[in-house]
């Protein structure tokens, strides 16, 4: 049980379980009461100035105590007050096991393929910021070294550093199954198979996984300025660290960072039954409508302008104007998934740069050396 005391209504939230899972069903949380009602603002007379508009106004502001109430009070973490990330506690040699909590399914059935969220429970042991990744040693022997273990494979972690319970001690992955398909007979031919990622989407609760980490600084969120703008550009599983972010922007209530910015996500999948905690996304922008916009890119059931497919850089060139004046304000801009997404994006970047009469090797020699621009693929 969380207790979310928000600033004019005390709330008693029940700790959720992720709400958008697949196979998990969303339900509203019935336990959480509201003592304000909220009033939609086409009903508001905001122009006329009088005291019925101005009690409209009144209700309108107590929307964003609501929304804070709707968010789940953590108990900070020591990690709230350290300077530096945890890197590396637990390393190759010396792997800190842990145990899966549980696998589910976050795909419908006409993605093409199979990803899977799966939880993970460290005790607390192997704390991480939102953004870093852990190590998998899948078990069994190394192929190409006889007697040794698998070597690591790395997976962006999904949850903030309070787990998708609330209390420390989880870390959640979102894993796509790599599978191997004959390009001559197109079938799949399973000895090919992705060793760890498919040894972790057919895990079952309560086996034991040996973790190595946390790794990585590219993708940390910066939370100096609170009211800063962040763009995501995910393709897949790189929705991953995002899902982090979010969480600890729109979910979480930490006493230590209120955001008061802009969090812009474009995501980009196959097609619709591919979308990645879309529940998770679509309620934030019901609940923080003017600090969350989302942007999907179904590749195969969109067109771009021109008539082909809808790529997350096609999304990006819509939006050019207001993705180039918010990197002038100062906006961090992300990158998360497969290495193939990049040079679509930065040819697309380098034309519309172009376009506005800007020079996009300068202004990307730039952004990097404000630190506005974060990149992780693999
Ligand atoms: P491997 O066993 O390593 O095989 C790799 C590929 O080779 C597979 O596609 C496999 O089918 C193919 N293959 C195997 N044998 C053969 C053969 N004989 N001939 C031809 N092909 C073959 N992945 C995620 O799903 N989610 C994440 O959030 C994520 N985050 C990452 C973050 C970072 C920083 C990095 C570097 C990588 C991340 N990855 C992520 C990728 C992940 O680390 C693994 O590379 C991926 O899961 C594949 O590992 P595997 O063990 O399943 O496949």
């Amino acid at each position: 049980m969380v207790h979310a005391l928000g600033a004019q209504a005390s709330v008693t939230a029940l700790a959720r379980k992720d709400t958008s899972l697949r196979k998990a069903s969303f339900k509203e949380n019935k336990n959480i009461s509201f003592n304000k009602l909220w009033i939609p603002l086409s009903s508001a007379n905001l122009k006329s100035g009088s005291s019925a508009a101005m009690h409209h106004l009144k209700v309108l502001s107590m929307s964003v105590s609501q929304a804070t109430q709707r968010k789940t009070l953590v108990q900070p973490l020591e990690l709230e007050n350290a300077k530096e990330p945890p890197l590396n506690l637990y390393k190759p040699k010396e792997p800190y096991t842990a145990t899966i909590v549980s696998v589910e399914s976050l795909v419908g059935p006409k993605a093409p393929g199979e990803t899977c969220h799966i939880v993970i429970n460290h005790g607390g042991n192997v704390p991480y910021w939102e953004g870093q990744s852990y190590g998998i040693i899948p078990p069994g022997e190394n192929p190409k070294k006889p007697g040794l273990p698998h070597n690591v494979r790395l997976y962006s972690i999904a949850s903030t550093r309070y787990g998708d319970s609330f209390d420390g001690k989880t870390a959640s992955l979102c894993v796509r199954r790599a599978v191997y398909y004959d390009p001559e007979t197109g079938k799949e031919d399973a000895s090919k198979n992705g060793v760890c990622s498919n040894f972790l989407c057919d895990s079952k609760p309560g086996d034991k996984i040996q973790i190595t980490g946390p790794s990585g600084k590219i993708m940390l969120l910066p939370e100096d300025d609170p009211n800063a703008t962040h763009i995501m550009i995910a393709t897949g599983t790189g929705v991953a660290p995002f899902r982090g972010y979010l969480r600890r922007i729109f979910m979480e209530d930490v006493p230590t960072y209120k955001f008061g910015g802009l969090a812009w996500l474009f995501l980009g999948v196959a097609n619709s039954d591919s979308l990645l905690y879309d529940d998770e996304f679509s309620s934030y922008l019901k609940t923080f409508p003017d600090n969350f916009r989302y942007d999907k890119a179904l590749s195969r059931e969109q067109q771009n302008k021109n008539g082909g497919k809808m790529y997350v850089q096609d999304k990006i060139e819509e939006y050019s104007d207001e993705i180039f004046k918010l990197l002038d304000g100062g906006a961090h801009i992300y990158f998360c998934g497969l290495k193939g997404m990049m040079p679509g994006i930065q040819d697309t970047l380098k034309r519309v740069a172009e376009q506005r009469g800007e020079n996009w090797d300068a202004k990307l020699t730039q952004l990097k050396k404000n630190k506005q621009w974060h990149v992780e693929v693999y």
